[in-house]
């Protein structure tokens, strides 16, 4: 019988997590049963779509394209993200095992909006005045079964909080493995990462909801016994980044603005840029107009001066193109800034440049990968995985070459590795 392997990303599951998982009965039954890692260490940015991009590609974004959460574009307070599979510029695997006929379903998984997966429920918001948005999800994912799953748990769906939506996406899941619908099911959880947004990254609201993903991984357990396929099914766990506590928000943008990198209407609105900066929270990739202008370089070199100087003290690293490029991060960046730990950035053009972090918000992520205490975790049991191996050291980028070795392919020239040692090759 071929394998069927069913893929939970709990967004913002980290290393800190371990102790508390190892005490609740399914994410135990994973760790006793397979194999796990501590300290899985993401990419730069650490952002939910270029690591999502990341695993599911094994490849770095200078090779896939998706180098940040949302795209380059001057201008924009809230710019549109990378939602589909179109911006991926190298086949993920779902897309492979769809090739080799074997069907998949991706469930709220960043990036596979418009994807050919046989089910999809995109992730996907508005992000401009006038969108429609059960125009966009449905046109966005498999309509039919989006309204079919959507009438058939509809007790679930109390409201589009987050919550809500994990429960339901583990129902639809659970609806698929029963039934054994896929050999590669995505399913990407969102209640972890949003209350470690609005709480805190140790809130002690982050236990409950520690709870309710351990439910959800044994929801999944469970009908994959009942479906009488559990010898034949593997289970991947992982969080795909930590975070930082945040007490400083920092307009990069508007201290362009008050350099005079930025020309604005009577309206504010931008005319034209010289530089600016897409902002990853943790981190803000920074992009010239005429990358070969020195004033714009030396204006850049004075405000980044500013800004890490005792008085702002908001950015810890400058780091320019050369050191850059050995990131894998493509070639279209002329400064990546790091912010100082409590400090994140948004792209606003008006506002101060420094203010206290908005309310209500009280950890990001984006920060450099290799920050100590910044890693996720990885669990892998079931079919084809070994018990009791503990890797001491992965990349998220080793995910996708490993799944793919589950299911039988390869993903052309991967970054990352297969995990041979977690593999039963029995
Ligand atoms: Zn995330």
């Amino acid at each position: 019988m071929m394998r069927s392997v069913v893929v939970v990303s709990v967004d913002g599951l980290s290393s800190v997590d371990l102790p508390h998982l190892e005490s609740l009965p399914n994410f135990r039954e994973l760790i006793q049963c397979g194999s796990y890692c501590r300290d899985m260490r993401g990419i730069y940015p650490t952002q939910t779509y270029p690591l999502h991009a990341s695993l599911i590609t094994g490849c770095y974004p200078h090779r896939h394209g998706v180098h940040a959460n949302t795209l380059f574009q001057p201008g924009r307070s809230s710019p549109d993200w990378h939602w589909f599979r179109s911006f991926l510029r190298v086949p993920p695997l779902y897309e492979l095992a769809t090739r080799a006929g074997l069907p998949t379903a991706s469930l709220l998984w960043p990036g596979a909006a418009r994807s050919r997966n046989r089910y999809v429920i995109p992730e996907i918001k508005t992000t401009r005045p006038g969108q429609c948005f059960p125009f966009l999800l449905l046109s966005s994912g498999s309509p039919l079964f989006i309204l079919q799953m959507a009438i058939r748990y509809r007790s679930l769906l109390k409201g589009l909080e987050y919550v809500y939506l994990d429960n339901f996406t583990t129902a639809v899941a659970s609806h698929l493995i029963r039934r054994r619908k896929t050999n590669l099911l995505l399913i990407h959880h969102l209640d972890l990462d949003g209350t470690r947004h609005r709480f805190g990254f140790r809130a002690p609201e982050i236990q409950k909801v520690l709870e309710d993903h351990d439910l959800r991984i044994g929801t999944l357990l469970a009908a994959s016994r009942s479906s009488g396929i559990f010898e034949h099914t593997t289970f991947i766990v992982f969080g795909d980044h930590a975070y930082i506590d945040v007490h400083t928000r920092v307009r990069i943008n508007a201290a362009f603005r008050e350099a005079g990198l930025l020309e604005l209407d009577a309206k504010g609105r931008l005319i034209s840029w010289k530089a600016w900066a897409n902002c990853c929270e943790g981190s803000a990739q920074i992009s010239l107009q005429d990358p070969t202008d020195r004033t714009v370089h030396e204006a850049l070199a004075e405000l980044f001066a500013r800004l890490k100087d005792a008085r702002l003290d908001v950015v810890e690293t400058v780091y320019p193109r050369d050191q850059i490029e050995s990131m894998r991060l493509g070639d279209h960046l002329d400064y990546i800034v790091e912010a100082r730990a409590g400090c994140y950035f948004i792209p606003d053009i008006e506002g101060e440049v420094v203010e206290p972090a908005e309310p209500g918000f009280r950890a990001v992520h984006g920060y450099h990968p290799d920050r100590p205490g910044y890693g996720s975790l990885f669990f892998a049991a079931g079919s084809g995985i070994r018990r009791g191996v503990q890797l001491e050291a992965m990349r998220i980028v080793d995910i996708g070459p490993t799944l793919a070795a589950l299911l039988g392919l390869q993903l052309p020239d991967p970054e990352g590795r297969v995990l041979t040692e977690i593999l039963d090759s029995r």
